[in-house]
């Protein structure tokens, strides 16, 4: 089976690594000359919208599916033409778009800030009044790792604050106190089977993930698998879905969901039976789900910027090193860690120790 894969990033790397075991074959499609994901598959070097390069992907595949969800939606109707796109269409419009997501969480029941759709300056001034400050402003789209968004504290935050993102869409969010943020990642097959994994705590710095850390037992779990099972059926959803929490006063708020393998998944290639990866190839091939089970304590540490050096990170014991062949840069994600130990205790050891040589 050949799957194309929109982006030739990390997240189709790391698909492709765990795709090819099962016998499968990766196309990506990527304008960028160093996709790193290229290394484990054919590389389209396309625009996202160049219908020929599409087309001639949708011809070489059996399916199609998305590292990231700022595809634009003229791509997935076009592909979806020729060729089955998972997740559909239907998920990647809601997703992407931080106002018609809010609004679905409203609509199912599902606790989440309070939010207005921001137009213009004058919108943000009489929803401030609204909602009140501190309060977040975040464009609608395209936002990413902290990226697009602005905590308002004062009123004079809020002056010329909507030019300062760029005069886009925007959404006004109340601010959540929170004790803790969460995700889950679940994932749906093509018959509707839903699986998922254990709740992750997690840790952003500046907006940008640093650890994330499986749990046992929360006691927030059934909650949110039954927040996040509510919104897979509803967009009758086909592969991996994360689901972010804000954890306050003893439950959930939903911040955001990714239509995609994430980030705070990456520590399920070691620390669970089936990784996100394989799950969510085996939901869109519709093969059968795998395990989601944990296997033994895990967590996951990204490098920003650089890796550490190799032998350093691999001598750790317990320490998985996940090197994504990028160019190092300031800010961006060139890599991670995954650590899976026997108890809780050696767990927060080795945190510890991949937090010092990240430190340097
Ligand atoms: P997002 O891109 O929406 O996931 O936001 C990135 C990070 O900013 C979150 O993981 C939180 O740490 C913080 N954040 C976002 N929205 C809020 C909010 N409404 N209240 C408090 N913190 C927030």
């Amino acid at each position: 089976m050949k799957i194309g894969v929109i982006g030739g990033g990390q997240l189709g790397r790391m698909l492709a690594l765990a795709g090819t075991p099962l016998g499968m074959n990766f196309a990506f499609l990527d304008p960028a000359p160093d996709a790193c994901a290229a290394a484990l598959g054919e590389h389209l070097r396309a625009d996202y919208g160049d219908q020929d390069h599409l087309r001639q992907l949708a011809d070489e595949v059996d399916l199609v599916t998305f590292e990231f969800e700022s595809v634009p939606a003229e791509t997935v109707a076009f592909l979806s033409q020729f060729v089955p796109v998972y997740p559909s269409a239907e998920a990647l419009r809601i997703a992407r778009d931080r106002w018609f997501e809010k609004s679905m969480f409203k609509d199912l029941g599902i606790p989440t800030p309070a939010f207005a759709d921001i137009q213009s300056q004058a919108d943000l001034d009489a929803a401030v009044a609204s909602i009140g400050l501190p309060a977040v402003l975040k464009t609608r789209t395209l936002g990413y790792d902290g990226k697009g968004q602005k905590v308002l504290r004062t009123a004079a935050d809020v002056e010329g604050t909507f030019a300062e993102l760029g005069s886009v869409a925007c959404l006004l969010e109340g601010f959540v106190p929170f004790t803790g943020e969460v995700s889950l990642i679940a994932v749906r097959g093509r018959d509707g089977e839903v699986c998922f994994y254990p709740l992750v705590h997690n840790t952003h710095d500046n907006g940008i993930l640093r650890l994330s850390v499986a749990s046992t037992a929360h006691p927030l779990q059934a909650l949110a698998e039954d927040y996040a099972g509510r919104v897979l059926k509803q967009l009758d959803y086909v592969g991996v879905l994360a689901f972010e929490f804000f954890e306050v006063d003893g439950g959930l708020k939903a911040n955001e969901i990714a239509p995609r393998v994430h980030n705070s998944g990456h520590w399920t290639t070691e620390g669970a039976e089936c990784s996100q990866f394989e799950n969510h190839l085996r939901a869109i091939a519709g093969l059968p789900l795998g395990s989601t089970a944990k296997v033994g304590e895990s967590a996951m540490l990204n490098f920003i910027g650089s890796v550490p050096p190799v032998e350093q990170v691999i001598a750790i014991a317990d320490c998985h090193l996940h090197h994504y062949g990028k160019a190092f840069k300031n800010g961006r994600k060139v890599g991670h860690a995954t650590l899976r130990c026997a108890d809780q205790a050696t767990l927060q050891a080795q945190i510890l120790r991949v937090e010092a040589l990240i430190e340097g």
